[in-house]
């Protein structure tokens, strides 16, 4: 499924044509060290985690079916290249690829990996604290998939369950309403959602080889409303209710240009967002008085600014 991250779109044209000039001015700030996690040696580890401000990306896709012609990892392969592309101008060191995730709607799909809900939580968590065990300080979860979005939330919230000495933040993009335009004028179809104009654009934009873009006609991605009789209700099933094909949109009409215009598009907020995680101290500060806070309630004063 598309998630926010690459799905919504943003930012193009104006954006990308402004920003080419000054991306080719500027050099990474650390160029040829590695940014990905398993081509770092063991001391240059010790560098990196230095120089990232101890910070890192936990890339996270999953393993599911996209239309009938997007590979079973496309969210894992866009979503890493987003943050690979964001850390090569704010250096940041980014996990492997992340496929564990909730993705139970499309169990009924060939290929499928559905790990059960308790045992998501806990090795997202045990991720993050051997992370931190190794100094780093600063997470941030950049999600490429639909269907973890209100795990990854709560994951954030059951981040103040007990004292930690690092923080966790979700990359949460949104779009200018320019480049909501902008994007507006590349998109050609009204119906998508996963595996349809926009996941097949992105991965014509960098992994044209991965797209049987033939095959995509090969189905159908309408929305088939079969719960349309619910009125102001939520149910798991809502999914396969609309998507029984697990393909919402038309792959069809997927192009490299509306691809490249997203991929600018996200990582250039990416980027923002890292930059500005370095920066904070708050998070880290709240955080502690919190605990402090949390771990004798009776005590706690009234906030006065
Ligand atoms: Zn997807």
């Amino acid at each position: 499924m598309k998630r926010t991250c690459l799905a919504l779109a943003g930012a193009l044209v104006l954006l990308s044509a402004a920003a080419r000039p000054v991306q080719q001015a500027a050099k990474p700030a650390v160029p040829d060290f590695p940014v990905r996690y398993e081509e770092l040696t063991s001391p240059d580890f010790v560098q990196a985690v230095a120089r990232s401000g101890a910070t890192c990306i936990i890339p996270l896709g999953i393993l599911e079916k996209h239309g009938p012609h997007l590979p079973l990892g496309t969210d894992l392969i866009d979503c890493r290249e987003v943050s690979l592309r964001a850390a090569a101008k704010e250096y940041t060191i980014v996990f492997p690829p992340y496929f564990v995730g909730q993705i139970f709607e499309a169990k009924n799909q060939p290929g499928t990996i559905a790990y059960g809900s308790r045992m998501l939580l806990d090795v997202l968590q045990q991720t993050c604290d051997e992370l931190a065990r190794n100094g780093i300080r600063k997470i941030i979860l950049v999600n490429g998939h639909g269907g973890n979005d209100s795990l990854l939330r709560y994951f954030c919230q059951s981040q103040l369950e007990s004292r930690r000495d690092y923080a966790v933040y979700l990359f949460d993009p949104a779009f200018d309403a320019a480049t909501e335009a902008r994007l507006a004028k590349l998109r050609k179809t009204a119906v998508d959602g996963h595996a349809g104009e926009e996941e097949t654009s992105v991965m014509l934009a960098h992994h044209p080889d991965l797209v049987h873009l033939d095959r995509a006609g090969a189905e159908s991605g309408e929305d088939v409303k079969r719960l349309a009789g619910l009125k102001y209700a939520y149910t798991g099933i809502w999914w396969y209710a609309g998507q029984p094909n697990h393909y919402r949109g038309d792959g069809s009409a997927g192009n490299k240009e509306f691809g490249q215009a997203l991929f600018e598009a996200e990582s250039g907020l990416l980027v923002e967002m890292i930059r500005s995680v370095k920066k904070d101290t708050v998070t880290l500060e709240l955080q502690k008085r919190f605990f402090d806070d949390a771990a004798k309630p009776l005590e706690t004063k009234p906030f006065k600014r």
